[in-house]
């Protein structure tokens, strides 16, 4: 059922990876075994060779010399075996996922008030198993939203994002209507390079100085701050 528009006019778009949750490095290994199967090889770089990237981008970084026809030919085997691996990591990222502090309060006080969906790098199948076995997939739409196997170009993902979402509750979300939350520069600079809100959280691999760099126009050290984050979301106060 397509919620009522009047009450749904905001759109938040929820980074996953070190925004909502984190899988203790779990889906990471099972996206390098994925990609070993898939290409050959995977890298093993520090973590913010991968954090606020698309799946798409890391491929295309991990293998420069790959076309981009033969990338896209390849991507639905990969994505096949990035969920067969992730399948059998289920019971360990259950035991040791961790949702972020403050998320679930933010996300059930959101829920039916404003839209929230993922704006991932994470394909859109991986993003779904995180979020389900975290116990988060009852509070996004993940019918909208956009995701690592939409572009490699995670900017190109803001108005994929916002297009679904408009089309889907048949309402046309403005820029100044859309928020961004991520932990990383590449969340930031991609919301503002389509004049949408950003919050940055330092839950990631980025410390508050960091982010800061980058200007979003809040950032927090979380989300357990329920009225600061709230205020920093909603841009109020
Ligand atoms: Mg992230």
């Amino acid at each position: 059922m397509i919620p009522p528009v009047s009450r749904m006019n905001k759109l938040i778009l929820w980074d996953i990876d070190g925004t909502l949750l984190h899988t203790g490095g779990l889906a990471g290994e099972g996206m390098r075994a994925a990609m070993n199967q898939t290409f050959g090889y995977a890298p093993r770089r520090e973590r913010t060779f991968y954090s606020g990237k698309t799946d798409r981008q890391i491929i295309h970084e991990t293998f420069p010399e790959l076309q981009e026809s033969e990338l896209l030919e390849r991507l639905p085997a990969f994505k096949a075996l990035y969920v067969q691996e992730m399948e059998q990591r289920r019971e360990s990222i259950i035991a040791d996922g961790r949702v972020m502090p403050g998320v679930l309060a933010l996300l059930e006080h959101f829920h039916g008030q404003v839209v929230q969906a993922p704006l991932t790098g994470n394909i859109a199948p991986v993003a779904r198993l995180k979020l389900e076995w975290l116990g988060l997939l009852a509070y996004l739409n993940t019918d909208v939203g956009a995701y690592g196997d939409d572009h490699h170009e995670r900017a190109r993902l803001v108005p994929i994002a916002m297009e679904r979402a408009s089309r889907y509750y048949r309402h046309t979300f403005a820029p100044h209507d859309v928020i961004i939350v991520g932990d990383t520069p590449h969340d930031i600079r991609c919301g503002a390079s389509h004049d949408v809100r950003t919050v940055a959280v330092a839950t990631g691999p980025y410390s508050i100085d960091d982010l800061e760099q980058h200007h979003p126009d809040a950032v927090l050290a979380d989300l357990s701050d329920f009225a600061a984050a709230r205020a920093a979301l909603l841009g109020a106060g």
